[in-house]
């Protein structure tokens, strides 16, 4: 194996170490044994400099024209795609997913920056009536200053792309922490940025563990604004820290998506579309179905068929083009995953395909996890209510839609849920009464384009939405302007 290559943080656009010099290693997951790449390990100074640095450029990008910031943002977008191989590769390296979910996810990312970029052409607000004789009334949004945007490890790119698109054409700099299992497609990310012309400071890195960062991450007086995508616990917890600290907060976090199979659903087309819900990037998507609630009627033919999906699929490295399923991205999800499903099973749950870890042909070294499909799981029971983040699927059995739409809407989550159906009405009053952000009908709980609002309602998240235009207004405030003209 060649020596991990050393990335370097964007810090006033320049390209830096931590100033203890110290670094943090990043693993393949495909095979723990190996450093793919070593990245600054940023202490609480290096880190004031980011936000310093990012406060210092905050007022000049606000300024510039819209139409300025966009043509930034779409070259970003070609250059993603000019480097759509390398990224991706460093993509597969560091988090494990498939190099063709790593080449969709580049794609996507750079969709992104396309429709951000075309945004600077936008209207920036509205006129408004006002009564008074020779008055005029409009609205401006304005970019809120200082974003920091935080991003878990199972989007690596996806995620930050998500947040910088709408947070720059705003009009905001922006700190970018990613997730310290993948920092590395964001720093090509940031490089893209910096190249398609963005001004120094504008945007900066953090790498480095969140847990040594303590509060230099989220307690950094520059900051105006956090976008936060990853697990409840932290989302929560830094709600709690940012009482009265008059930071905006948008949270996206987990969830426990239900797809509904009614008794009239095309099996053929249900089962493919839930074992590629449930099983791609080894299920660690926040919108990836985990509940499988089907009608009594089908229910055995359906587990039949999920089962033979789940036994089809080849674990193997991401970079490998004969594997269909990659691995778990840590040693410490594997060991999350399994305990699931040992657990699901000591209380009750039958297992229809997996529930192991595969430990021969090389797979022993990496964090594999079998994909798996559990019968008989009860309402009350972990693996039900608690999301895994892993590729496990959990079977309920239901008479009619009334019931299935009781369980779908008794998870504390609500990101996504699907229901598939030839019954247009059965459609319809699911669409109605599922409590999720995302409804789907005969379609994945996952895979929603760039411009379509994005975001889970109760548990899931703020309930504020990313993507799309909503997604854009999270990143400015509205100033009402009301002018007289004698
Ligand atoms: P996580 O442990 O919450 O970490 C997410 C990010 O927060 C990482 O960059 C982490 O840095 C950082 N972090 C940890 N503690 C922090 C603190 N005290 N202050 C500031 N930052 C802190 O989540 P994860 O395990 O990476 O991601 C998986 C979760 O993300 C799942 O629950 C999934 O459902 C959720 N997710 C939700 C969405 C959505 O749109 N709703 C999308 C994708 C994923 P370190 O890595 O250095 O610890």
């Amino acid at each position: 194996m060649s020596a991990p290559a050393e990335h370097l943080n964007l810090v006033d656009g320049d390209w830096r170490a931590s100033a203890s010099g110290e670094w943090a290693e990043v693993q393949n997951p495909a095979d723990l044994r190996e450093v793919v790449a070593r990245v600054p390990a940023m202490s609480a100074a290096d880190a004031a400099e980011v936000f310093g640095a990012a406060r210092r450029a905050a007022r000049g990008w606000a300024s510039t024209s819209p139409v300025a910031r966009g043509r930034v943002l779409l070259q970003a977008g070609r250059l993603l795609r000019e480097r759509r191989a390398e990224i991706a590769h460093d993509l597969t390296h560091e988090m494990g997913k498939l190099l063709g979910e790593a080449l969709g996810e580049v794609d996507k990312s750079a969709d992104f920056f396309e429709y951000c970029g075309g945004l600077g052409r936008a209207p920036q607000g509205e006129l408004l009536a006002d009564e008074r004789a020779g008055a005029r009334a409009w609205t401006v949004r304005e970019p809120l200053g200082v974003v920091l945007a935080i991003c878990p490890w199972n989007d690596p790119l996806l995620t930050p792309a998500r947040k910088l698109g709408p947070a720059l054409i705003a009009g905001n700099a922006v700190v970018l922490k990613p997730a310290s299992y993948t920092p590395i497609v964001s720093l090509h990310l940031a490089r893209a940025l910096l190249d398609a012309g963005l001004p120094a400071g504008v945007l900066g890195t953090v790498t480095g563990s969140a847990g040594r960062l303590g509060s230099a991450l989220s307690g950094n007086a520059e900051i105006d604004a956090i976008s936060f995508t990853g697990s409840n616990e932290v989302g929560e917890q830094l709600e709690r820290e940012l009482v009265g600290a008059n930071v905006k907060l948008q949270a996206e976090l987990g969830g426990k998506n239900a797809t509904v199979v009614l008794a009239d659903a095309d099996l053929e087309l249900a089962a493919t579309t839930i074992a590629a819900a449930g099983f791609a990037q080894a299920g660690q998507r926040c919108t990836a179905t985990s509940r499988v609630i089907c009608d009594r009627a089908i229910a055995d033919e359906l587990t039949e068929r999920l089962a033979a999906r789940a036994r089809a699929l080849v674990l193997g490295a991401g970079l490998d083009g004969a594997s269909t399923l990659g691995p778990l991205v840590s040693a410490e999800q594997q060991r999350t995953v399994a305990g699931f499903v040992e657990r699901a099973t000591d209380s009750g749950a039958q297992l229809a395909a997996g529930g192991e870890r595969p430990l021969r042909d090389g797979l022993e070294h990496g964090a594999f996890y079998q994909p798996t499909v559990l019968t008989s799981v009860e309402a009350t029971s972990e693996i039900w209510t608690e999301e895994v983040f892993g590729p496990v699927l959990a079977l309920t059995q239901v008479d009619g839609l009334d019931e299935a739409l009781t369980r779908v809407n008794e998870s504390p989550y609500g990101l996504a849920a699907a229901v598939f159906t030839s019954d247009l009405t059965a459609a319809m009053v699911f669409a109605d009464r599922a409590e999720a952000g995302q409804v789907a009908v005969n379609l994945p709980t996952s895979g929603w384009d760039v411009h379509m609002p994005f975001g889970g309602f109760k548990a899931s998240g703020s309930g504020t939405k990313e993507q799309g235009l909503e997604g854009v207004a999270w990143y400015t405030r509205t100033k009402v302007v009301a002018i007289g003209t004698g």
